[in-house]
């Protein structure tokens, strides 16, 4: 195991890119190290690109990797989470449909058995990218930051709202893809957050997929320097919302606070390295498919655990068939999903 625990986020170096030998070597290793298992993982987030269409001010993705793992090395980063043990893989970046493959990757994530998310802004979704992706993607993550164009545009470019109502619109007809809507709450949207809220539960009252509202506590980590000041919102301000936004009977709505959110992912960047976020550190473990030891990755960066497998829980559909096999309510409010990762 190359490791490169540092106690904050360093810019890729040629060292932290993965080797020669495994960038040549057709025989996936991944699948000769299928004894090591990563305990208490059950979501990892692969970063399969920096690009982005967007620049929000709280954004906390990977910034200046120019050059991502190839499609094969992704292929292989994707067989190793399979291989580890780990239930559900989430796309993300930066937005993920930057990169061509993305359909491709998602599809080899889940013909080889892994529940698969997709976290993208929107604005590249289109309709044929949803019929490819539909037979095997499980949950299609889109942000909203505004309930109306001009409060989204505060933290997003003009159009954004409309590119996310676009995509949801075309999202009615693939059922099988579960939708999550995420508000990272800063001082530009704080009052709006019922808003939003309310903007979902009418969404879903006109779709059959299941759909999630996941609503965070802007975090102060970011790889550019950024105003947190003018930005964040405090402990008080976000646990208020919950009583604001009160009970949506068609959305299971989640509140992540900081303390929720600090040492709960697990992260591919798109150099092909592990990196575990705490506070406002990133923690880079160097190559993911030359760790051998997760369990010392893990205990250094304090990852927790608990929680992760917490808000990991009950994401599967087929949790949701056997409650409804078993004759109880099938409104969606009664399923205790928490569908908080990814
Ligand atoms: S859309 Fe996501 S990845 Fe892109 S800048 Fe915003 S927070 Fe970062």
């Amino acid at each position: 195991m190359t490791e490169n625990v540092s106690s904050g986020y360093q810019a890729p170096t040629k060292s932290s890119a993965l080797s020669e030998e495994f960038r040549h070597n057709s025989l996936a290793p991944e699948i000769l190290m299928n004894a090591i298992q990563i305990k208490g993982v059950s979501t990892i987030d692969f970063h399969i690109t920096a690009k982005c269409s967007q620049a929000c001010p709280y954004c906390w993705g990977p910034r200046r990797f120019r050059t991502p793992v190839d499609t094969h090395l992704s292929q292989r980063i994707i067989a190793r989470i399979k291989s580890l043990g780990v239930r559900r893989i989430v796309f993300t970046g930066g937005d993920p449909l930057q990169r061509p493959d993305a359909p491709d990757l998602v599809r080899y994530a889940k013909e080889i058995g892994l529940e698969t998310a997709l976290s993208t802004t929107g604005d590249l979704v289109t309709i044929e990218i949803l019929q490819e992706l539909a037979p095997y993607l499980d949950l299609i993550s889109l942000p909203l930051d505004g309930s109306t164009e001009e409060i989204n545009a505060r933290t997003k470019h003009p159009g954004h709202f409309s590119a996310v109502r676009r995509a949801l619109d075309w999202l009615r007809l693939f059922p099988n893809i579960d939708v999550k809507i995420c508000t990272p709450v800063t001082q530009h949207n704080l009052s709006d957050i019922p808003a939003i809220a309310q903007l979902v539960e009418d969404y879903s009252q006109t779709t059959p997929a299941r759909v999630f509202y996941n609503v965070f506590q802007a975090f102060p980590r970011a790889m550019f320097s950024a105003n947190w000041d003018n930005l964040i919102v405090d402990d008080d301000e976000f646990s208020s919302l919950k009583n604001q936004v009160g009970d949506k009977p068609n959305v299971k709505i989640n509140f992540l606070s900081h303390d929720t959110l600090d040492k709960l992912y697990v992260m591919v960047f798109p150099d092909g390295s592990m990196t575990i976020p705490r506070g406002s550190e990133y923690l880079n473990f160097g190559p993911f498919l030359e760790i051998k030891d997760f369990d010392k990755a893990l205990n250094t960066s304090q990852f927790d655990s608990n929680k992760h497998m917490h808000h990991s829980r009950g994401w599967s559909k087929e949790s949701m068939r056997q409650i409804l096999k078993l004759g109880q309510s099938a409104t969606r409010k009664n399923l205790n999903l928490e569908y908080s990762i990814g």
